[in-house]
């Protein structure tokens, strides 16, 4: 058997006639950027997310971008966030001028440890950038309480977690903006690069909408100078016809895990994630850890079975920040982590043929 990581051509063959009309009505339209196709999706991912505003942007790294920067941050303010993460967190923060300050995660979870926030607060903090990490929400609570109590800025990264739940609310919703990426293999994704930002802040609305677009809400009213971070109408046809399947892909992907973590249960040294009570796992990525993993992953990738690193290098231990002189001591947990972790193939359209052969192989090589 040969198992895809992530697979975009089933879920095609699944909804083709749909997806081809839409993008062909596009294309007849000539509506390539911004447009009906744009517009109706802002509306439609808006309304489905419960929140008065949705600015499309040309990508997942760009919308933290736009948030951040027309939430006023710039050189002089400091922004917490999490040292597991990918890049783009971190690159977004770096890009307004403002610095980045990395905190460990939390055990078992991935997520940022707000009790290690609390004492990276300075008199320059301005906001803490949670990233909902492989679908799983973030502990909002005590962050919740900590940008109270310090008067911080709350943008949270949910490009890993659409529609994710913690505490019966949605993830993008505790703060003054949710960003997404609908980069195609997220819960979400396009035929290509695309993103979002999501608030009910009317006027940092009007703001991200004007700089994603060259600084103009008007065609040729420049207030201010933007950048061209524009959702393409092909995108937006794309993402306005897979939508409405969001709630039965997330279910799909959380009963996946559920089902690998029934099959992996007690084998081996293998540690697998963990739900919390009070909020979805929608398992963008299935994560476990094993002291063996190198082994494993040859192991697997010769019975067929592709794994993938999320992520190799924990951000602050990257060349990027070398500047920050960070060492293993800084950040216990992500460190303790970053040799253990190997994420397995995971995707709605996965059968439990998929699953149980996926599994047969880990238990094969543990019983060997
Ligand atoms: C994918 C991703 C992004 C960036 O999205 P792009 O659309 O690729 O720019 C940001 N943060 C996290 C956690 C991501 O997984």
């Amino acid at each position: 058997m040969h198992i895809p990581f992530v697979d975009l051509k089933t879920q095609y063959a699944l909804h083709r006639t749909e997806l081809d009309a839409a993008m062909q009505s596009v294309i007849d339209d000539a509506a390539f950027i911004r447009g009906k196709h744009v517009k109706a999706f802002e509306e439609a991912y808006a309304e489905a997310y419960g929140v008065r505003h949705c600015i499309s942007c040309g990508n997942g790294t760009d919308a933290i971008y736009i948030a951040l920067k027309m939430l006023g941050l710039g050189p002089g303010d400091e922004v917490i966030t999490v040292a597991n993460s990918w890049i783009a967190t971190s690159e977004a923060i770096s890009e307004t001028g403002a610095q980045v300050v990395f905190a460990d995660i939390e055990p078992d979870l991935y997520t940022i440890d707000p009790a290690r926030v609390e004492t990276l607060i300075t008199e320059r903090t301005r906001a803490i950038l949670p990233v909902h990490l492989f679908g799983l929400p973030a502990d909002m609570e005590p962050l919740v309480q900590l940008c109270e109590k310090h008067n911080l800025l709350m943008v949270e990264d949910c490009a890993q977690a659409h529609f994710a739940t913690y505490r019966g609310r949605r993830v993008g919703t505790f703060g003054a903006a949710g960003t997404f990426s609908f980069y195609p293999g997220k819960n979400l994704g396009a035929y290509g690069d695309a993103g979002c930002v999501i608030t009910d802040d009317d006027d940092l609305a009007a703001k991200c909408r004007m700089f994603a677009n060259h600084g103009a809400l008007v065609k040729g009213e420049h207030a201010i100078e933007g950048i061209n971070s524009r959702l393409d109408g092909l995108q937006a046809a794309v993402l306005n016809v897979k939508l409405p399947h969001i709630h039965d892909w997330n279910a799909l992907r959380h009963q996946h895990g559920v089902r690998y973590t029934e099959q992996l249960q007690g084998i081996g040294d293998l540690e697998l994630p963990v739900l919390r009570s009070d909020s979805d796992h929608i398992f963008h990525i299935y994560c476990v850890r094993t002291g063996r993993r190198d082994e494993l992953r040859a192991w697997l990738q010769e019975k067929g079975v592709p794994t993938v690193l999320h992520y190799p290098t924990p951000l602050p231990f990257l060349g990027a920040y070398a500047d920050l002189g960070h060492g293993r001591e800084d950040f216990p947990v992500a460190a303790a982590y970053q040799s253990r972790i190997v994420s397995l193939p995971m995707f709605p359209e996965m059968t439990d043929e998929q699953i149980d052969y996926v599994s047969d192989c880990i238990r094969g090589f543990f019983e060997r």
